[in-house]
C-alpha cells in the first residue's frame, strides 16, 4: 500500500469521478518543505511559532524576513498561508514565560499578540516585505474570538503596511487575510466574518478540543478526543453551509483532514482545499481518488445521523470496503 499512496502522491487531488480537490501542507520549518517529497498545491498552514521557538530570543525583523522569504519562494506558483505567532497554551517561547492555571483557555495566541503589539507588528512588517518581494503570502490570524479582535489585527496590519510602503517607498498589494476558526464561538459569527476577511481556514483540533471540552493533549482523556465525533463534524458542516452562504472562501488545516475517512467527509460537505501533514499526501490522494463524489456524500450522510464517533468510524470502513 505505501507504494500506491507514493504514486498517488504526485497526481493532482481528485475524487474518483473528477471532482479536483486542493491539497496543501502545514509546515512550521523551512525544513518541513524541503523534505516533503512533493506533490502539494501550496502551504495551508504555515506555523510561524517554531521558528520562534527553537531560538532563545524573539527573532530580529530581519531573521524573521529571510525566514519567510525562503518559504515562499520554495512554492513561487502557490499560495501560502503563514500564521501570525501563536504562542501559549501549549506551545511555550523559553524567553517569554507564561503561567497559568488553564493555558488553553488562557493568554494564547492573537490574545498574547494584540497585548504585544510591539512583537505583532515587527511579524506583520516581516511578512509584509517578504509578500513584496515574492506576492505568495496570505496571512492568517489564530485564537479568534471576538470580531472586535480581528478588527484590531487587521487595523494593526494595516499600520504596518502603510509604514512599510512608506519605508520602502514603493506601493505593494496587501496580502490576502484570514483567520482560523478553531474557537467555537466563531461558528456563531461567520457572517460578520465574512464582511472583514478573504478567507477562514477551520482548525479542527482545536475546535474538537474546545467543542468538547477535552484537553487535546491530556492522555486520561484522550479517548474523549475524537475528531469524528458527531458535534464536530456537525459543527465542521455548519461552517461549510455557513462559508457558502456567505459567499466566504473556506479550507480547513486541522488533523481530521489528514485521516483519509475525514477527508472524505470534508470533501462531502464542500471542502475543496485540505491542508495536512506532508506525510499523508499520498495516502488522502489515494483515498479520494477511490470515491466518487456521490458515495462521499452518501457517506456523510449516515455518518451525521449516527450518535459516536466509533459507530461513525466502523460505518466508514463497511462503506470504503464495498466501494474500494
Ligand atoms: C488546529 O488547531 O487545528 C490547528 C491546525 O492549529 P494548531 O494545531 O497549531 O493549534
Ligand atoms: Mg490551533
Amino acid at each position: 500500500l505505501q507504494v500506491e499512496f507514493e504514486k498517488n502522491r504526485e497526481l493532482p487531488a481528485a475524487t474518483a469521478d473528477g471532482s479536483r480537490l486542493s491539497v496543501m501542507i502545514n509546515a512550521g520549518l523551512a525544513a518541513d518543505t524541503e523534505h516533503y517529497g512533493g506533490g502539494a498545491d501550496g502551504v495551508g498552514l504555515f506555523r510561524t511559532e517554531i521558528p520562534f521557538m527553537i531560538r532563545d530570543k524573539f527573532p530580529s525583523e530581519e531573521f524573521q524576513f529571510q525566514t519567510y522569504c525562503n518559504i515562499l519562494k520554495r512554492f513561487p506558483d502557490q499560495p501560502v498561508t503563514m500564521r501570525t505567532l501563536d504562542v501559549g497554551g501549549d506551545k511555550a517561547l523559553p524567553y517569554f514565560p507564561i503561567r497559568e492555571e488553564n493555558p488553553f483557555l488562557g493568554w494564547r495566541g492573537l490574545r498574547m499578540t494584540l497585548d504585544h503589539p510591539e512583537i505583532f507588528l515587527v511579524q506583520l512588517r516581516a511578512m509584509l516585505k517578504a509578500h513584496r518581494k515574492c506576492r505568495n503570502l496570505r496571512i492568517m490570524f489564530p485564537m479568534v474570538t471576538q470580531i472586535a479582535e480581528l478588527a484590531q489585527a487587521k487595523k494593526l496590519l494595516f499600520k504596518a503596511h502603510s509604514e512599510m510602503q512608506d519605508e520602502l517607498n514603493d506601493h505593494f498589494p496587501l496580502p490576502q487575510v484570514g483567520i482560523m476558526v478553531e474557537v467555537p464561538a466563531m461558528l456563531y459569527q461567520l457572517r460578520a466574518v465574512a464582511d472583514m476577511v478573504d478567507f477562514i481556514s477551520v482548525g479542527s483540533n482545536d475546535l474538537t478540543q474546545y467543542l468538547l471540552a477535552v484537553d487535546r493533549n491530556n492522555p486520561r482523556v484522550a479517548n474523549l478526543y475524537d475528531e469524528l465525533n458527531p458535534a464536530v463534524l456537525n459543527a465542521l458542516n455548519s461552517v461549510a453551509q455557513q462559508c457558502r452562504q456567505y459567499k466566504l472562501e473556506f479550507s480547513i488545516c486541522g488533523e481530521l483532514a489528514s485521516d483519509p475517512l475525514g477527508a472524505i467527509l470534508l470533501v462531502a460537505m464542500g471542502y475543496k482545499v485540505l491542508s495536512m501533514n506532508a506525510a499523508n499526501i499520498g495516502r488522502v490522494k489515494w483515498a479520494l481518488a477511490k470515491v466518487s463524489m456521490a458515495q462521499c456524500q452518501h457517506m456523510l450522510q449516515k455518518a451525521l445521523n449516527l450518535s459516536s464517533s466509533d459507530i461513525i468510524r466502523r460505518q466508514l470502513y463497511v462503506d470504503m470496503d464495498s466501494y474500494g
